[in-house]
């Protein structure tokens, strides 16, 4: 038997428990993984609380990341006793996922947990700050350098946004740290914004081209805050979009495409190609701060789960939540 968050659905909606399953019930694939960490995203509080049409099939065990011990394998890459992480590839959606103390995936999926990270780091890190590192590299790869300007994070107090703070601050760029808690500018100081700014210069319609402000940006928060950041983007600057944190809709105009020729990136973490997802964990081990990454990480009991989904989407929790299963 083994513990796990288990999702279900009913009249009344989806409904979350902490469940005893046994391991007959664990889906196909031909890694056997023990859990030691797993972590709460967006995504992952979208299913838990129900708010967002994430999970795929019923009934579900959720979260999209885990790293863990491999416990039994039929893969030629695994075997007993290597340690590895997940991210993503439909897991905690519509494959159970790494809230439990056992996941059971395809190999494919899985990559090396790599030094010097532990487990915990790994999850500390999870989907978020793996994809504020694609957001990175997504810059990077257009061509963003420090010496073009301001670089602005929204949603800048989560996860996705508070990596991205400190990751782009350590590689030398002016930070501007947009969020709707100004009681948080302090932390947000500490990892390594020059700038605090509101939520609120953002939120309401603005013009098709406002003042040109941003070199770059990285947007966890979509809706009119992303029109708004692409209006105000320099001439060829670049808005790397991972997040739909304020909506799915994006109320712009084409302005700032035809008049500025700037660029908007998609960034999608749970499909990206192997190769990707192996740089940016090894770019996370070069360039994010151990010390920063502890200070924006608050640890979270497996029985508050499902309380602290609900902080989360409420856009009450600060930084990374990390959930210790089976720490060793
Ligand atoms: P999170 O920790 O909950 O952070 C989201 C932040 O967005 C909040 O802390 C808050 O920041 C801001 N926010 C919350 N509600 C808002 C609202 N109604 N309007 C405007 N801003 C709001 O979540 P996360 O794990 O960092 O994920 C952030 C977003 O990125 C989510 O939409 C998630 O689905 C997405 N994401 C996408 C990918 C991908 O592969 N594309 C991967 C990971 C995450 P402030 O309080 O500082 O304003």
């Amino acid at each position: 038997m083994f513990r796990a968050i288990l999702l279900e659905k009913n009249e009344n909606g989806t409904q979350a428990r902490v469940a005893e399953l046994d391991e007959s019930q664990l889906p196909e694939g031909d890694v056997t993984v023990r859990v030691a960490y797993s972590t709460l995203n967006y995504k992952d509080a979208l299913a838990i609380t129900g708010k967002g049409p994430v999970v795929r099939s019923w009934p579900m065990v959720p979260g999209i990341d885990f790293a863990g011990v491999v416990e039994a394998s039929a893969h030629p890459d695994y075997k007993p006793g290597d340690r590895v992480v997940l991210n993503g590839w439909g897991v905690g959606e519509g494959h159970w996922g790494g809230l439990a103390e056992k996941a059971r995936v395809k190999g494919d999926w899985l990559v090396p947990l790599q030094a010097p990270f532990t487990a915990r780091d790994a999850m500390a890190i999870g989907t978020a700050g793996y994809t504020a590192m694609l957001c990175v590299m997504a810059l990077e790869r257009y061509g963003i350098t420090p010496n073009q300007g301001d670089i602005l994070v929204t949603g800048a107090a989560g996860g996705v946004g508070s990596v991205a703070v400190a990751l782009l601050a350590k590689l030398g760029y002016r930070v501007v740290a947009m969020t709707g808690r100004p009681e948080e500018a302090g932390y947000l100081q500490e990892l390594g914004a020059a700038e605090v700014i509101p939520r609120g210069d953002y939120s309401e319609p603005g013009r098709p081209l406002a003042r040109e402000r941003w070199a770059g940006a990285v947007d966890v928060v979509g809706g009119q805050v992303l029109a708004n950041v692409c209006a105000s983007l320099k001439y060829r600057g670049a808005v790397a979009a991972c997040g739909l944190a304020g909506g799915m809709s994006l109320p712009a105009t084409v302005a700032p495409f035809i008049l500025r020729g700037v660029a908007l990136l998609g960034v999608d973490s749970v499909m990206c190609p192997r190769a990707e997802r192996l740089e940016a964990w090894r770019r996370l081990a070069q360039d994010l701060d151990p010390g920063k990454l502890a200070g924006l990480t608050e640890e979270v009991a497996f029985d508050d789960v499902i309380p602290t989904a609900g902080k989360l989407i409420a856009g009450s929790q600060r930084g990374r939540v990390v959930v210790p299963i089976a720490p060793d």
